[in-house]
């Protein structure tokens, strides 16, 4: 009864706490520094991420989507759809039926992104809500006629410095509040491209920038007052790999470039053939062993890179780090874009804030997951996607997860519960099946009770 009267009380506390804290809306800043491989994490030193993590969750790996670059990851993570359902499904892209070409230099023609409504479309559509966005892929273009409140047009020449300004001032100062905020940072992939991500020198350099930038992030939200209420998720779109200066696949050795429009190259070239598909195909499937070529029909299942009219008939995959090239293209020392089954290719995640868990280890999660997941947080309900709010269960307050070490220890306990039980009722049942000394006096008596009679 006290048990009960304990578990009501501290049931009501919770509750009213739940409520009080539910009179504010829920706000997330979502964070992308590019190309931040997973394994950066166990191989540099990161002081201040560690503390954000500490306090927060990571998930070690997230399982990326195909084609493993940066404009269809960062569209993946906002809408939770492979690219073949939201449609940007390369950085460079040309639609065969509209005549139109898309590069991510030049992409504000809305058609490109409106195959998908992202999430800081949807969190704007809410009743007094706003998003604001200091450059993630996309939030500068009218997608569905809606760009978020407060955003920035693309410019890789503005400092982290300015764009975590204009999002702190954005998430202070707003009416209607903003509750979804991102911030976009084009390192460490400039560096990983340049220097390759074995460069340890170089990349210990970057990645050190890096974690300052994450501690004047939690610096400032905290001197603003922001910290304790927000929702913040620092994650990436891809991993970055080595690409040796002799790893080369020359495609000019195999085929003329006069049959074929190259409309996108390493390392997935995306070929449109000029006059015979299957004369182009045959050049190409034969050219290297360290490439895989693919008719449009054939492209494995698991890429979920097929269902779209911006998908090139034919499509070529190169072996981790190799490059594809034409005769006249320099290579670089480090890309990604390759097979996202590669773990080389795959981000990590870390989120801290009242929705969240602290202290918590996740092994992976999809790229795909985080949309539900957001929009769980935000309250928002989702457009249908390629998620599962379930995968991500275990980093969330509010969300009843069991994982295998815990399994295992309920079933223990459940076990050893059911043993001592079994002990005692046997223990009992001996003990009652023992003729007590004054029933045999009881016994007696009844014995006696004819004579006394
Ligand atoms: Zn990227």
């Amino acid at each position: 009864m006290k048990l009960f009267a304990i578990l009501l009380l501290s049931g009501l506390i919770t509750g009213c706490r739940g409520n009080s804290s539910y009179s504010l809306p829920p706000k997330l800043l979502l964070v992308s520094f590019d190309g931040f491989r997973a394994d950066y994490l166990q191989n540099y030193e990161f002081p201040h991420l560690q503390n954000f993590i500490q306090d927060g969750v990571l998930v070690e790996h997230v399982n990326n989507v195909f084609i493993t670059k940066t404009f269809p990851n960062h569209y993946s993570i906002v809408t939770g759809l492979y690219e073949e359902n939201h449609g940007i499904v390369a950085n460079s892209m040309y639609d065969a039926i509209t005549k139109k070409h898309f590069s991510d230099i030049e992409d504000k023609d809305p058609s490109w992104w409106n195959e998908a409504v992202p999430i800081w479309v949807t969190n704007q559509l809410q009743e007094n809500r706003s998003s604001a966005a200091a450059m993630w892929p996309g939030t500068d273009v009218s997608i569905h006629n809606t760009t978020p409140s407060y955003f920035m047009n693309y410019s890789s020449l503005v400092s982290f410095e300015e764009r975590l300004n204009n999002i702190t001032t954005w998430l202070s100062n707003s009416n209607p509040p903003v509750t979804f905020a991102t911030l976009y940072w084009e390192e460490p992939d400039a560096s990983g491209h340049k220097y390759g991500p074995e460069d340890k020198e170089n990349m210990r350099r970057v990645l050190k920038e890096i974690d300052d930038h994450i501690g004047n992030l939690v610096y400032k939200l905290k001197m603003l007052g922001l910290w304790e209420n927000l929702n913040v998720i620092i994650t990436s779109d891809h991993g970055m790999t080595q690409c040796p200066k002799d790893r080369l696949i020359n495609l000019d050795l195999c085929i003329d470039h006069s049959h074929y429009t190259l409309i996108d190259l390493t390392p997935v070239a995306a070929i449109l053939p000029k006059l015979n598909k299957t004369d182009v195909y045959n050049k190409l499937k034969t050219c290297s062993p360290h490439m895989s070529v693919y008719l449009k029909e054939d492209i494995p299942a698991r890429f979920h890179y097929q269902h779209n009219n911006r998908i090139q008939p034919i499509i070529l995959v190169a072996d981790e780090g190799w490059t594809i090239v034409l005769n006249k293209s320099s290579p670089k020392l480090g890309d990604h874009g390759y097979d996202n089954s590669l773990p080389s290719m795959h981000p990590f995640l870390a989120a801290h804030g009242p929705a969240f868990h602290k202290g918590y280890k996740h092994s992976s999660i999809n790229i795909v997951d985080i949309y539900p997941m957001m929009c769980h947080i935000l309250g928002l309900k989702p457009h249908p996607n390629n998620g599962t709010l379930g995968r991500t269960k275990c980093l969330l307050v509010d969300q009843w997860c069991i994982n295998l070490p815990e399994a295992i220890g309920i079933v223990i306990g459940a076990l050893f519960i059911l043993t001592t039980l079994t002990c005692l009722i046997i223990i009992m049942q001996h003990r009652l099946s023992v003729p007590h000394p004054f029933a045999r006096l009881q016994l007696q008596e009844d014995d006696d009770d004819p004579l006394i009679g």
